[in-house]
Formats: structure tokens, sequence, C-alpha cells
């Protein structure tokens, strides 16, 4: 079997109030390098983003980062090690870190993090892509997530496999035991849209 290749990490461009999110973010960015998966994160040097980030570029991992032209600035971009890939707005920044990455792994984070996340999901719901979406459960913070969803599937606003679609793992290790189970995704070619 021919594994993953690359993932995307979304997370927190802030570092949390819980010590567990830097240590389990760092955790990843080593063991995605040890792995030889390469990272494909948000391209700023911030928050957990940047933690992930210098902790697989430390460890010998290949990491690519994607950042929007606008947030240059306020996201401090980039670790300064890395391809970094600059574009022209957010939407693309999307697509490039979709089309770049073989699997998304979600660690704890904020609104935009939510965003990537439920984008993701949506995207894999209807069917424009079939590549493993991982919830990395930290500190519980995965719980109210998935309790959103679990609410729009008791509402009868998502169809119970909706709970297919992604998979929340709790804690880095097992995180990184799924992601060397995951098998290439067939096509690599994004079909968004
Ligand atoms: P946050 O979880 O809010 O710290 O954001 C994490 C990542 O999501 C950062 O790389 C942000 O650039 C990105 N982001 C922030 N706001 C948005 C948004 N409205 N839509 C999509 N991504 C965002």
């Amino acid at each position: 079997m021919i594994g993953i290749q690359s993932a995307a990490v979304f997370c927190g461009s802030a570092a949390g109030s819980n010590p567990a999110f830097a240590a389990a973010a760092e955790a990843l960015g080593e063991g995605l390098a040890a792995f030889g998966i390469k990272l494909v994160y948000g391209g700023g040097g911030i928050g957990l983003m940047g933690v992930v980030a210098r902790a697989a570029h430390k460890a010998g991992g290949e990491l690519v980062g994607v950042m929007p032209e606008f947030l240059m600035q306020r996201e401090v971009a980039h670790i300064g090690a890395g391809e970094l890939i600059v574009t022209p707005d957010m939407h693309t920044r999307k697509r490039r870190m979709f089309e770049l990455a073989d699997a998304f792994v979600i660690l704890p984070g904020g609104l935009g993090t939510l965003d990537e996340f439920f984008e993701i999901l949506t995207w894999r719901q209807l069917r424009l892509h079939g590549k493993a979406i991982l919830i990395c459960d930290v500190a519980g913070y995965a719980k109210p997530w998935v309790a959103i969803l679990e609410a729009a599937i008791a509402n009868g606003f998502a169809q119970a496999s909706a709970r297919d679609l992604f998979e929340v793992i709790d804690g880095v290790p097992a995180l990184l035991a799924r992601l060397a189970m995951l098998p290439k995704p067939v096509s690599q070619q994004a079909t968004l849209l």
C-alpha cells in the first residue's frame, strides 16, 4: 500500500490557554517528520500553526505554507523554513491547501480553524473529495464540535452518515498511527466546483 505523502494541519493562530495544545502541536510536527509526511499548513509562524511548523522543520520534515497576501504581515508569515506559497486571497489559499494535502488533521483552534474544518467536511459531504478528515482531540476540546454535528443530526439537518465523514482521535500518538494506515487518495486532482 502506498500511504499518504502529505497532510494539511488546520489549527489555531493562537496557542490557546492550555499548554497541552502546544505540546500536541509540537508532537504532531515531530511525528509528521518522522513518518515522512509533508506538512501543509497556513504559512504563519504564530500560535499552534507556528509550533507545528517549527517542530516539523526541526525534526527534518518537509513543509509547505500557504498564506494569502493580505495576511502576510498580520500572521507573521512563515518560520523562515520550507516552501511558502503566497495566494491572492483566502479562497485560493484553501483550495491550494486542499490540493496539496492527502489528508486533513484538525488540532484545537479558533474561528478560522472551525471554518476550515467545516468547509473541508462539507466538501466531503458533497462528495467533492474522499480524503480523510481527522480531528485530534486534545483535553476534550473537540467535544463541542462533535456536539454541534450531533445536534444537526438529531434535529434532522444532517444525516447520520455525516458521522462517517470524519474521525475524532484522542491525542497525537493515536492520530499518527491512524495517519500511517491511510492509503493515498486515488485522485490527486481536486474535483472542486
Ligand atoms: P484561528 O483558528 O481563528 O486562529 O485561525 C486559524 C487559521 O484560519 C489561520 O491561518 C487564519 O488565517 C485562518 N482564518 C482566520 N479567519 C478565517 C476565516 N474567516 N475563514 C477562513 N480561514 C480563516
